[in-house]
């Protein structure tokens, strides 16, 4: 730290992104990424649709916010886009939170939201999931608290439904309920049909994952115009042209093939049963996932173990040292063929392990 670093941030502790690895020999089952990329009619659309790159992006990124809109069945007012839902994320605790009204969330879960709780100065109350891994819906009922919920659940991969969504949110009338569905396209119910009842809902997607857009860095969120408009007054404030022309015209391009995005989505689904059941007679308990990963742990070999051990082997998977879950890993769900080679090296591990 030099000695010019604000006193605010001196004991900020950054989160710490998954590796990403310059060279590609490994396989990467890390960071949630989708194993396949753009489709080529996306790819081409971007190519031909592209803003010439002299000029600044369009502001108001009216193309994919009318896209959206189309195929959420919402406005293009309750929507505004950011780069990575991550941004989305600090906008929302930026406009929604404060030392008079502070933060709950679940203890597990992404491990951005207690830094961002950290970055703005708000107060976070860590609720703990059940035994099993669940969010209690209970546990968020009137907490007069803004609530930030991951659904799926992250690194879990576990889902409430949309009804026990609601739940949470008709118990907090008076505070903002964000539900991050980074995850959602693999398996959950998603909560945007219900902004239009409710004035308190914001909901968080992604193109990262179902839309294999990682590297393009695009998320968008969806609530009622006000809350909308509030993330946009933060947004202006803080980077309005958050998302570059190129992204703009890639996103497009991949949401006019909504046929790919579903196809790689049930592939991904069909492996992750594949994965889950192969895990299983290898003894692993796997919790039921929703999403585009696999939260497993082993009683033969801990999780810090396999994790370093597949690791020299050229396979990635991430493991979080934290009370809790120290014993699991996090193994995203790949092509057929990725895991097939990790599940290889997952059996010559045991096999040598006594
Ligand atoms: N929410 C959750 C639960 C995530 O796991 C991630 C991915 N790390 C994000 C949000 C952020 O995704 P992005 O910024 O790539 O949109």
């Amino acid at each position: 730290m030099s000695r010019f670093f604000s006193y605010r941030y001196e004991t900020l502790v950054p989160y710490t992104p998954g590796e990403q690895p310059k060279i590609m020999n490994v396989t990467k089952l890390n960071t949630n990424e989708n194993p396949f990329p753009p489709s080529e009619k996306a790819l081409r659309f971007a190519r031909e649709h592209i803003r010439p790159l002299n000029l600044y992006p369009e502001i108001q990124c009216i193309d994919v916010r009318e896209r959206l809109a189309e195929l959420h069945g919402i406005d293009a007012d309750n929507i505004v886009l950011g780069n990575g839902s991550d941004e989305l994320l600090n906008f929302a605790f930026m406009a929604f939170c404060d030392d008079r009204k502070q933060v709950a969330f679940p203890n597990i879960s992404y491990g951005f939201y207690p830094v961002y709780a950290d970055l703005n100065h708000i107060p976070a109350l860590e609720i703990p999931l059940r035994k099993d891994f669940s969010i209690a819906p209970e546990d968020y009922y009137d907490l007069g608290r803004t609530v930030f919920i991951a659904n799926p659940n992250a690194p879990t991969g576990m889902a409430l439904t949309r009804a026990q969504v609601e739940g949470i949110v008709k118990r907090n009338r008076d505070s903002v309920v964000v539900v991050d569905e980074a995850y959602v396209d693999f398996g959950g119910e998603s909560c945007i049909p219900l902004i239009r009842d409710y004035e308190n809902l914001l909901v968080i997607q992604t193109f990262s994952k179902s839309r294999s857009l990682a590297g393009g860095r695009l998320g968008f969120a969806a609530g009622d115009k006000a809350l909308i408009a509030d993330m946009n007054t933060i947004k202006y404030s803080v980077n309005p042209y958050n998302i570059n022309s190129m992204t703009l015209a890639l996103g497009l391009g991949v949401l006019l093939d909504e046929e790919t995005t579903r196809a790689n989505c049930f592939t991904i689904m069909e492996n992750r049963a594949y994965t889950a059941d192969a895990l299983e007679k290898l003894g692993f308990t796997v919790l039921p996932s929703a999403s585009n990963f696999l939260f497993a742990r082993s009683d033969k070999i801990g999780g810090g173990e396999l994790y370093r051990s597949l690791k020299a082997r050229g396979v990635l998977i991430r493991h979080f040292d934290r009370d809790g879950i120290r014993d699991w890993n996090r193994i995203t769900v790949g092509t057929r063929e990725q895991m097939d080679i990790l599940l290889k090296n997952i059996r010559e591990l045991l096999e040598e392990t006594p």
